[in-house]
């Protein structure tokens, strides 16, 4: 998160026709391309899930994940869970959120993919390079400040990785509304090799 990256913008004029109307449009040559003038961003998603939809069969899986686990990870822009971890459609839930930290919502999230979907292992995914690490709970005080209102919310900020990642663990362990809370491991994801390193819980 808070990381950005520069893409390189290849496009190609092209000419429309509409109800006698030619206008000129810039359309992405490739998938990678920056988004086209009169684009959003969200109409290039859109534009892609039709591409995904015409070539989309139902898998007809049902909602519970068939590796019963739950990956709890950063929102990072770097992390693809599902290719660093090998898993594949339908294997399991993933949560994400900034710093992959457990909150009350994660908690939640867990509740409800353990006793309504089956998933019994918990993997916690923290990251190097988080922006969570250059942030401080002075963060809620600027928020204030600006907009007249205190967030509800912890900003969870995290100087130690590590030790993050340890306070996530005991959080799911002892949490009281888990019904399986002895396979949940923690890890740091390493944005420069794409390695996990396992953390000691203790
Ligand atoms: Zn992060």
């Amino acid at each position: 998160m808070f990381f950005v990256r520069s893409h390189s913008t290849r496009v190609r004029t092209v000419t429309i026709t509409v109800m006698g109307m030619t206008t000129s449009a810039s359309v992405p040559t490739e998938p990678e391309a920056a988004i086209s003038s009169g684009d959003t961003v969200t109409d290039r998603l859109v534009e892609a899930n039709k591409r995904y939809a015409a070539a989309f069969s139902d898998p007809g899986m049902d909602a519970r994940p068939v590796l019963e686990v739950a990956v709890v990870a950063c929102m990072d822009a770097r992390l693809d869970l599902h290719d660093a971890l090998g898993l594949e459609l339908g294997d399991c839930h993933t949560i994400r959120n900034a710093g992959g930290v457990v909150t009350d919502d994660v908690i939640r999230s867990l509740t409800i993919s353990q006793r309504a979907l089956g998933t019994r292992s918990v993997v916690l995914i923290h990251h190097t390079g988080c922006g969570l690490e250059s942030l401080t709970e002075e963060f809620r005080h600027e928020l204030e400040m600006e907009v007249g209102q205190r967030p509800a919310w912890a900003v969870e900020a995290f100087r130690d990785v590590d030790q993050d990642i340890r306070q996530s663990m005991q959080r799911v362990r002892t949490s009281p509304f888990l019904l399986h809370t002895d396979d949940v491991r923690g890890f740091v994801f390493d944005v420069k090799t794409g390695l996990l390193r396992e953390i000691d819980p203790t």
